[in-house]
């Protein structure tokens, strides 16, 4: 934990810390501040804002430092590159100091205004309350592939994930201690915080559109953090290949004992090159699939064994000294 976490200070430990990771959100961040902090005052409570950039180019971090200035209460961590949404994340929760921690994205597509209930609801005796989307503003191909993809997950890795999760969930300081001991590099979060249990809830948000700027997660990354998902939390494919293997040698087996029955008994027949080159290139192409698979593995283990941290960071803002 100490590698990654910063030194509590309990003099100043907000109740509420947001967790915002940031890329390329410029056209977002003024008016997320602006409906978040109005939200926020409302509700009579100390709080915090940890933003996370993730190695945007353009003025995110600038203007979140400018509102940083002149507000202690609103904090910057800068990757030195993009690092991906699940280790900004991690970095926010392991920099957040407050007694819950609530995180979102700075789009809007959940609503700001959503917070206080999500604090009400977390206060029934909750570490974890996940948001819920009632209706996915979205493409319909994204929600379609979204919708096989939650399948797929379900289905391969037996995690009884919420349908429909929103960005926005709250949890205790206890549940993000526990998150934060979880060191893998190959992170899908949202299967880490099943992982990690506890007693949970969830809660119906309403959705917007996007405020502005555009999603950064189109189909190739999509695809990749599905892909990654699985294969973090599910060995089935590895099984798959072993019993699919398993399978086709029985058959082969049989087919040998087939064929000598055949021509010892029965009839004279000669096997045409056709059916031979197709059995071979068959055989070859599953073969080098399943291996293939096995590999995928071995390079994640590669990747985990390195134990690498898990993100670099360029800058700190309002968050002390390292
Ligand atoms: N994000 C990030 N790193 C990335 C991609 C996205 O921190 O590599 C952040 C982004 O700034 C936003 C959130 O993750 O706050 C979700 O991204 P986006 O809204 O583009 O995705 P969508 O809501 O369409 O799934
Ligand atoms: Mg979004």
């Amino acid at each position: 934990m100490d590698s990654i976490g910063l030194a509590h200070n309990p003099l100043s430990t907000p109740a509420l810390s947001l967790v915002v990771p940031v890329f390329y959100e410029e056209e977002c961040i003024e008016q997320f501040l602006l409906e978040t902090k109005a939200v926020l005052e409302g509700m009579r409570i100390d709080w915090e804002i940890v933003f996370v950039d993730d190695g945007s180019q353009d003025r995110t971090a600038a203007i979140i430092k400018a509102a940083a200035a002149s507000d202690s209460r609103l904090k910057l961590l800068e990757f030195s590159y993009n690092h991906g949404k699940n280790a900004a994340l991690t970095a926010g929760i392991a920099h957040a100091t407050g007694t819950y921690l609530l995180m979102m994205d700075p789009d809007l597509q959940d609503p700001p205004i959503e917070i206080p209930r999500f604090w009400a609801e977390i206060h029934k005796g909750y570490d974890l309350v996940f948001g819920v989307r009632e209706e996915k503003k979205d493409a319909w191909l994204n929600k379609q592939f979204s919708a096989i993809f939650w399948w797929t997950l379900e289905k391969f890795t037996g995690l009884a994930l919420p349908r429909g999760l929103a960005v926005m969930r709250i949890f205790s300081r206890r549940f993000a201690d526990r998150f934060l001991q979880y060191r893998e590099e190959n992170r899908f979060l949202e299967g880490m915080f099943m992982h990690v249990g506890m007693k949970r809830s969830t809660l119906v948000v309403a959705q917007r559109e996007r405020f502005a700027g555009v999603s950064k997660f189109n189909f190739r990354r999509k695809m990749k953090l599905a892909i990654n998902a699985i294969f973090d939390f599910s060995e089935l494919p590895l099984r798959l290949a072993v019993n699919f293997g398993l399978i086709l040698t029985l058959l082969g087996v049989l087919g040998i004992v087939g064929i000598a029955v055949a021509r010892i008994f029965f009839i004279e027949f000669q096997l045409g090159w056709p059916s031979m080159m197709v059995t071979l290139i068959l055989g070859f192409g599953l073969q080098i699939f399943f291996t293939g698979i096995a590999a995928v593995y071995i390079g994640k283990i590669y990747k985990e064994s390195k134990q690498r941290p898990l993100y670099s960071i360029k800058e700190k803002t309002n968050l002390g000294t390292w």
